[in-house]
């Protein structure tokens, strides 16, 4: 079994679905109102769990009813949560409005997610111990920097997912064995809007990358071979959410397991592409009986 330790968030998503999201100083009736446990750690770190990774959570919920349901629910996809400690106060939350052509605009309060400014020596050992470190960058950056020096230091092959964007300072780049940014990421880090131009940027900082395109699938960029776009698989898309962590949560298990790059992405598309079939992030994601059917 993979081995994967992520150091990344838990949010509770709140999401108001509208018609229509109000302009400044104005109230609308909004249709539905969901809480769905989110973050990009904790999505990840559920999305390897139910590929079939053994997935270590490393991070912090609040001491509220949020928190509790979010370690619940990374529990009930066989994510070990024996690391996400319990911060005094609220747990990170998520404030989305979702309108009728399902554009969105999201305001994130980091809540317990801030109090992680650095790991101690336990969750150094889980590093340690994995065959892979997802990060991301919804945790204060010091924490992120000192996973990724622990992993690197360690040998842990180690994937960073680069949102929400930020400029990224050269010790923790040096870390990276493998970047997955969207086309939007690639651009801001690179400042070229063209994939094959930002992934060209990119290789003078990670040794390799994955750039997603959304429906149009991804491009592979290694140092010294042909940068590969894979397609992604034709689908009816519901609601994109999660799609990415998706990919990156099954990736890692895939090149854990050894699979070569070019069949552990064709994997990973596979089970983003079941992501978006179905609505919600993490309650979409699929488990490997499903993504090997497909
Ligand atoms: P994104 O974060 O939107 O770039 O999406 C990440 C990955 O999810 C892509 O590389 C695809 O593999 C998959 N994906 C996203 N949107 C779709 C879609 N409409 N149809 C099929 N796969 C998708």
């Amino acid at each position: 079994m993979t081995k994967v330790a992520v150091l990344g968030s838990t949010n509770m998503d709140l999401v108001a679905y509208v018609d229509r999201a109000p302009e400044r100083g104005e109230t609308v009736t909004g249709r539905e109102f969901r809480t769905i446990p989110g973050g990009k750690g904790a999505n990840q770190a559920v999305a390897a769990a139910r590929a079939g990774g053994d997935v270590m959570m490393i991070g912090a919920v609040g001491d509220d009813e949020y928190g509790v349901r979010m370690r619940e629910n990374l529990e009930h996809s066989g994510v070990d949560t024996d690391l996400l400690h319990t911060a005094e106060g609220p747990s990170g939350t998520a404030h989305i409005v979702v309108d009728g052509k399902g554009s969105n605009a999201i305001v994130v309060i980091p809540g317990a997610n801030g109090t992680v400014t650095a790991i101690g020596p336990g969750e150094i050992a889980a590093i340690a111990e994995a065959d892979l470190l997802l990060l991301q960058l919804e945790l204060p950056l010091s924490a992120v920097l000192e996973g990724a020096r622990a992993g690197h230091a360690q040998g842990v092959r180690t994937i960073l997912t680069p949102s929400p964007v930020q400029q990224l300072p050269a010790e923790l780049l040096d870390c990276v064995d493998l970047l997955i940014a969207n086309e939007y990421e690639a651009a801001e880090l690179s400042g070229h809007a063209e994939p094959h131009a930002a992934a060209e940027v990119l290789l003078s900082q990670v040794p390799a990358l994955v750039i997603t395109l959304g429906s149009k699938g991804c491009l592979y960029a290694a140092r010294g071979s042909q940068t590969v776009h894979f397609p992604a698989p034709e689908v009816a898309a519901l609601d994109t959410t999660g799609a990415g962590d998706t990919f990156v949560g099954t990736l890692a298990v895939a090149l854990g397991e050894g699979r070569p790059v070019p069949q552990a992405i064709a994997w990973a598309s596979s089970a983003a592409a079941l992501c978006v079939q179905k609505p919600g992030a993490s309650i979409s994601m699929p488990y490997r009986s499903e993504i090997d059917a497909a």
